[in-house]
């Protein structure tokens, strides 16, 4: 197209049980309408006629039951038309959670038989598990039902920043551009986008998480007959096993969905034959999910960071504050021996104890840091403590002992309390 133009425009008629892949350019947006017929993307249907628009580099598929005709911008990077999908087997599984929806709200006096389905989906990295927690999601959700949405995937974060794991109980189907609203979701810090850096960390806080939405179920019936859908890493090998086992326990996984994976599918079949309560069910992976490289990953890892503090749309404004050192006390978790060795017994080696609070000295070498604003009032609470958001650290000024930050919001920080971790962002 010319300079300055708008793109032309194309209709692409998609046959019953097909689905529009679709990857937006990387520089500009894509608007595109349903145009007759009906589809869904990832699960969530699309409105009649109205134009949505997907910002760019954004990567989707719009799926028909039973046809459809979308009208769409003719600039992507690329789309075409699949007819090969697993979408039916997708829709298999979500058909059986909401048997067990319906028979654990059936059973509300029952504290065992009043468990909704605890789906943990489980795969390498790339092969839609995101996308099938979605699809399960907003089916449930446009059942009237309220799921919650736990996601371990400290690696890219669907419910906020990376670094981090969180839940949030999903109540309308997921929007297809915005994603999953970032209303008070509970979320623990953990800081850094690979449990190699602390896992034992990384286990305490998904068990801080489950004993909390433990106790949210037990005073909730609704949320607990709808269940949770678990999204974990794509880290699966050596440590990356071992903590899939870990959740799978920790938050006593009901459902396991193993995206394309035989050789995990077995090992997880073996190891869980004795918990004949839960389920190990292999699925296909979609031949539409797109291969992400790491620096596509850290790309969208910057990008998750600036739209926390400017939105989607740039529709966000942040506000720059300035506080003294002594406003703030700053720390990281776990690393360096536990004690001086001039205090330990003779002989006796300094271990690290990964569950250590270690203040750390505010330096130059924090700027760009990202850090987390705990909901700790008391020191010792921050450990256990969730965190209520994030500041992007602008500028430290040593002689003057201020540091210039950014927060979504004016106003003061909910706690003193910062977490520091390795999570960073420079402004591009
Ligand atoms: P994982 O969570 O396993 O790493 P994702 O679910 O995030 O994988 O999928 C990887 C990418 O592929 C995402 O950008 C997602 O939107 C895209 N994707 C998934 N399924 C499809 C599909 N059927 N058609 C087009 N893109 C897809």
């Amino acid at each position: 197209a010319a300079v300055g133009s708008s793109p032309a425009m194309k209709q692409v008629k998609l046959e019953k049980e097909s689905e529009l892949r679709i990857e937006v350019n990387v520089n500009s947006s894509l608007r595109l309408r349903l145009l007759s017929g009906t589809a869904e993307i990832f699960g969530t249907e699309m409105p009649p006629e109205n134009w949505l628009i997907f910002p760019p580099r954004m990567k989707f598929a719009i799926f028909t039951w039973y046809g459809a005709t979308i009208e769409m911008q003719d600039n992507t990077e690329t789309d075409y038309v699949a007819d090969e999908t697993p979408m039916i087997s997708y829709v298999n599984v979500h058909a059986v959670l909401e048997g067990r929806r319906n028979r654990a709200k059936a059973s509300a006096s029952d504290a065992d038989a009043s468990q909704g389905p605890r789906v943990i989906v489980v795969g390498p990295t790339d092969s839609g598990k995101s996308t099938l927690s979605r699809m399960l999601l907003s089916w449930a959700a446009k059942q009237g039902w309220k799921p919650t949405y736990v996601d371990l995937d400290i690696g890219q974060g669907s419910i906020t920043l990376p670094g981090c794991i969180a839940a949030t109980p999903i109540e309308m189907p997921i929007d297809p551009v915005e994603g999953i609203p970032l209303e008070m979701p509970l979320v623990y810090f953990f800081g850094h986008n690979t449990p190699t850096v602390n896992a034992d960390l990384y286990r305490v806080l998904s068990k801080e998480l489950a004993q909390i939405l433990e106790r949210q179920f037990s005073g909730n019936a609704e949320s607990r007959a709808a269940g949770m859908v678990i999204n974990t890493m794509g880290f699966i090998d050596g440590l990356g096993y071992d903590l899939l086992l870990h959740a799978i326990d920790t938050f006593q996984a009901t459902v396991v969905l193993v995206l394309g994976q035989d050789k995990l599918c077995s090992m997880l079949k073996d190891a869980l034959k004795q918990k004949p309560n839960v389920d190990v069910v292999k699925l296909q992976k979609s031949g539409g999910v797109v291969s992400r490289n790491s620096k596509f990953r850290a790309s969208a890892r910057n990008q998750r960071i600036r739209e926390y503090f400017y939105g989607l749309s740039n529709d966000l404004s942040p506000h720059s504050s300035i506080a003294n050192f002594s406003d703030l006390a700053i720390y990281r978790i776990g690393g360096g021996p536990q004690a001086p060795a001039s205090a330990l017994p003779i002989g006796a080696q300094p271990v690290a104890d990964p569950m250590r609070l270690v203040p750390v000295n505010i330096n130059r070498d924090l700027v760009n840091l990202v850090l987390a604003v705990s909901f700790a009032k008391e020191q010792d609470q921050i450990l256990s403590s969730n965190i209520a958001g994030f500041i992007w650290i602008t500028d430290i000024d040593i002689p003057r002992k201020k540091i210039t930050y950014l927060a979504p919001s004016a106003g003061e920080l909910p706690s003193k309390f910062l977490l520091m971790g390795s999570l960073t962002w420079i402004e591009t």
